[in-house]
């Protein structure tokens, strides 16, 4: 059997994480085992559709290369893959099960269901939900409200005997009682649009998909589909439902926990090797120890029995950890080009760049990257190179343990160790011990004196290691800065 599994996201909101991982689940799964990956539209919610979100459906899987096989813009053997370009389909479909009176049309108006709804409510019934009014109609009462020109909609007839049973890779059998299930959903609204759960199951079913990777969210509509399966006379595909993906507090992850938008993360500068490294180990794991992972890799060694049953934690520190980690192994001229437009964003420098300026992002590049968690941590700390905002507050060039007068002092004589080192051509080596035996002179650690010469010259206490700053600056800006940082220091109050 051909694998064939599908991401079928509604364009109601930006692409999420949980929303991708699903995507990467599905699409790794295809290509380990040479099956076939499609992309499925669902949009019959016309109320909560928007271009924006389609847009970014597709901006974003094409960010994080993920192409599909059958789907929108690629077309297929199946197509349209778009749900409001297959309406009439699913309308052929409703009126087959009404045909074979496993679905009914009712009549009922909004006013007559609320009142339904009210009395139950308060009669604390425990039959909830639609009465079932319509499901016997005869000929004559159809008759009658097809002459005052209501239009009917199509509901389900769901048994009210017996459960139904599907079976889940993960979770095993889940079970329920059909009169636990929602009584006689509508499967075809009056405007003749179909509702999610029936153009989801018709579409499953013609596309040929063998297994269904979801969000767990949609474990309750299950016995609902498979009910749908078994009335068309369908084979059910295999369920894999996926673990819910949390916050630390263990509440599904939400705008509360942080960003949650992948255009929101690209934005601030995390590479698609990171995103779909991380996001895959959120609820997958080869071995439990492997952590790096590359596309390419992934799309041969994914497998179904490394999905954890429980719920997944999404850490935003892990995540900047794996982004600073693939910012340095990528290549300078990667990592160039992509701080650039956060630098031009800043107005630091031109758009397009000068020549000038592509040669400082050169030199710039190695040393940030060091230091980078995201792309856009390049603002920060370059920009003592492109504005030259000094620091007055001087608690700030106050290292702890020191205090304002040793500071001056470590100012004033670290600037003339440093510079006389540098003029002669010095080792920073050589440079560095006589700034630390500065320290220990004057009573203070280390940092005591570095501190205030890196608030002066980088106008920041987090900044790029020393000499390379200075080598970004020149000697003569280093000194000048140094002078100013001194005579901020000394001014009196
Ligand atoms: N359109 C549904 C969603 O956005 C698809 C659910 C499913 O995969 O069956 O989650
Ligand atoms: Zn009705």
């Amino acid at each position: 059997m051909d694998v064939r599994v599908r991401y079928a996201p509604s364009p109601t909101g930006l692409q999420h994480i949980g929303g991708i991982r699903t995507a990467l689940y599905n699409y790794f799964f295809a290509r380990s085992q040479g099956g076939s990956f499609i992309l499925r539209v669902e949009d019959t919610d016309r109320e909560r559709y928007s271009d924006e979100s389609l847009e970014d459906l597709y901006s974003t899987l094409d960010w994080l290369g993920i192409r599909w096989d059958e789907g929108p813009v690629v077309g297929g053997p199946c197509g349209p893959y778009i749900q409001s370009e297959r309406f009439d389909l699913y309308r052929e479909y409703a009126e087959q099960l009404v045909r074979e009176g496993k679905a009914y049309y009712c009549y009922c108006s909004a006013e007559r269901l609320e009142e339904v709804r009210k009395q139950q409510a308060e009669s604390k019934s425990e039959y909830q939900g639609y009465d079932r009014h319509c499901a016997h109609l005869t000929d004559e009462e159809r008759a009658e409200y097809e002459r005052q020109g209501i239009k009917p909609v199509i509901r389900f007839r769901v048994p009210t005997e017996g459960k139904t049973t599907f079976h889940d890779i993960l979770m095993g059998d889940i079970t329920r009682r059909n009169r636990d299930i929602s009584p006689d959903p509508i499967i075809l609204k009056s405007d003749g649009f179909p509702t999610y759960h029936l153009a989801n199951v018709i579409d499953d079913h013609l596309m040929g998909i063998t297994h269904i990777m979801r969000a767990q969210e949609w474990i309750p509509s299950g016995p609902l589909h498979v009910l749908l399966y078994q009335a068309f006379g369908w084979d059910v595909p295999q369920y894999c439902h996926l673990p819910m993906v949390m916050g630390k507090d263990g509440q599904k992850l939400s705008k509360r926990h942080g960003s949650t938008a992948v255009r929101d993360f690209r934005a601030k500068g995390y590479l698609p090797e990171a995103i779909i490294n991380y996001v895959t180990l959120v609820g997958w794991s080869l071995d439990g120890s492997t952590e790096f992972f590359t596309r390419e890799e992934l799309e041969k060694c994914f497998t179904l029995s490394g999905i954890h049953k429980s719920p997944a934690v999404f850490d935003y520190k892990k995540l900047d950890w794996f982004n600073g980690q693939y910012i340095r192994a990528a290549s300078d001229e990667r990592i160039a080009d992509l701080v650039t437009p956060y630098l031009q964003e800043a107005g630091f420098i031109h758009d397009p760049a000068t020549e000038d300026e592509k040669a400082l992002i050169a030199r710039l590049v190695p040393p940030v990257k060091e230091r980078m968690k995201v792309l856009s941590d390049a603002v920060p700390l370059s920009a003592f190179i492109f504005r030259d905002e000094p620091v007055m507050d001087r608690s700030v060039y106050v290292a702890k343990g020191s205090d304002e007068e040793k500071t001056v002092e470590a100012l004033s004589r670290g600037s003339e160790i440093l510079l006389a080192g540098l003029r002669s051509g010095r080792e920073q080596a050589a440079i560095e011990e006589d700034l630390a035996a500065l320290a220990g002179e004057l009573g203070i650690k280390v940092n005591g004196v570095f501190q205030p010469i890196r608030v002066a010259i980088t106008n920041s206490a987090v900044s790029l290691p020393l000499f390379d700053s200075i080598g970004l600056l020149g000697l003569d800006e280093t000194e000048r800065r140094l002078r100013r940082g001194l005579s901020i220091l000394e001014e009196k109050q």
